[in-house]
């Protein structure tokens, strides 16, 4: 077995415990263009779903704030339980970008190329969370809860260092000895979150509220917290047995709200939600957190199961991030963790794995419980999954290392580093 070959046997039997250490991957393309004029000054939000470009709509930080408004502050858009002020929203808004840009003691930023997980990245999330409620997500949800899920989607990498929590853990960085070893980074961003919104004053008890609006902003926080907490990668197969243990009560509990009877036991589709099912109801606290969760986690690794030119672009992205911190290991003496080895790692083999052992279950799960939605992205994965496979067969026969698609998002778009030779 020639060493490439070895690799991509290594790769395709463990990667997925490479994810249990803390690593994420994604996938996406090339089409690095811009198109200035594409982005409207005041879009809707119905104009935002799974095929929108997030290296497009957050190119600017005035197109980002469009974004925002589009969902959290004009019409139609998505009402915060408490009803907080335009001005504190943006307040909000600017402070949390703000948190996407920056640089962290011990952290050797001439080395780490923090692309992945940008203001983009963030933008992203947001808009496929979004999108993902509309294709009947949001049957399962109240108002509020649709809401809070997508500023937590938002929220859900603030202060991200751009190394794993698992290279944190080994260097015993100050996050380290400050927060524990368990989701290390995912409870700062939650605590970071929750913090702002007490700043601004959105999402918090007033005077004069009664028992219902307290309860639901009390709701509104927890599903802000569990949803970002759920987002470590680690917690992938736990959340997945979870739900698949609520999903057939998810199911039969959407049925009796149904009048279609050739819908009976298929999950949550566009036209229930458009027709104004909800069984939120009926649902409780705990599975609503749960399937919330599930939702933002989906949202959060779902460049698999996207166009191949963003699958692939995100692709590139995210193992370059893995690589620079590869690199950072070696300049300090460290062995790099999984598939952070630019010299040993197959990129396309990576994401064979990913998909293999971590997308295509996940995909599964979510066409079972909210069928348009998972289809849209199954049906991207299994294409996208041939491409890879295709690319690690040229790369293995060839002997040629695949070349990674590495266009980063713009500085606007929360990318802070150093362009190198023969790179865009
Ligand atoms: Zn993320």
């Amino acid at each position: 077995m020639n060493s490439i070959k070895y690799n991509f046997f290594l790769l395709n039997r463990f990667v997925f415990i490479l994810y249990l250490f803390g690593l994420v991957s994604c996938e996406s393309n090339s089409n690095h263009d811009v198109d200035l004029k594409s982005i409207k000054s005041s879009s809707s939000i119905d104009s935002y779903g799974f095929t929108s470009d997030a290296f497009q709509f957050s190119i600017s930080h005035a197109s980002q704030l469009n974004v925002f408004d589009s969902f959290f502050v004009n019409e139609g858009c998505y009402q915060i339980p408490g009803n907080p002020k335009a001005d504190s929203l943006h307040a909000f808004f600017e402070e949390l970008r703000e948190g996407y840009f920056k640089k962290d003691e011990g952290v050797d930023y001439s080395v780490i190329r923090k692309e992945y997980h940008t203001f983009t990245h963030a933008m992203d999330v947001m808009v496929t969370t979004h999108a993902l409620l509309e294709s009947g997500g949001g049957v399962y949800l109240s108002d509020g809860e649709r809401s809070s899920l997508v500023l937590a989607a938002l929220g859900h990498d603030v202060l991200h260092t751009g190394v794993s929590n698992s290279f944190l853990i080994q260097v015993e960085h100050p996050y380290y000895h400050e927060m524990g070893g368990d989701s290390l980074q995912e409870r700062r961003s939650a605590k970071y979150v929750l913090e702002l919104l007490d700043k601004h004053k959105i999402l918090v008890i007033a005077d004069g509220m009664d028992d219902g609006q307290k309860k639901k902003i009390y709701n509104a926080r927890n599903l802000i917290e569990q949803s970002i907490l759920w987002t470590d990668i680690t917690r992938h197969k736990e959340q997945l047995d979870q739900v698949s243990g609520i999903s057939k009560h998810l199911i039969s509990a959407l049925s009796n709200f149904r009048e279609n009877p050739k819908l009976i036991g298929l999950g949550a589709g566009k036209d229930d939600y458009e027709s104004g099912i909800n069984i939120s109801n009926v649902l409780s606290s705990e599975d609503k957190a749960l399937i919330g969760s599930f939702i933002l986690h989906c949202a959060d690794i779902s460049n698999p199961g996207k166009e191949w030119k963003h699958c692939e672009r995100w692709a590139g992205m995210v193992m370059n991030e893995f690589f620079s911190q590869g690199d950072l290991q070696k300049k300090l003496g460290l062995k790099p963790s999984m598939n952070c080895d630019r010299n040993t790692v197959s990129v396309p083999g990576c994401q064979v794995g990913f998909g293999d052992y971590v997308i295509r279950d996940l995909y599964k799960l979510l066409k079972l419980t909210i069928h348009d939605g998972g289809s849209y992205l199954l049906e991207n994965f299994n294409t996208n999954q041939k491409k890879w496979q295709d690319l690690q067969n040229i790369e293995s026969e060839s002997g040629l290392p695949y070349t990674m698609k590495l266009f980063p998002p713009t500085r606007d778009g929360g990318w802070m580093g150093e362009l190198r030779s023969g790179e865009n």
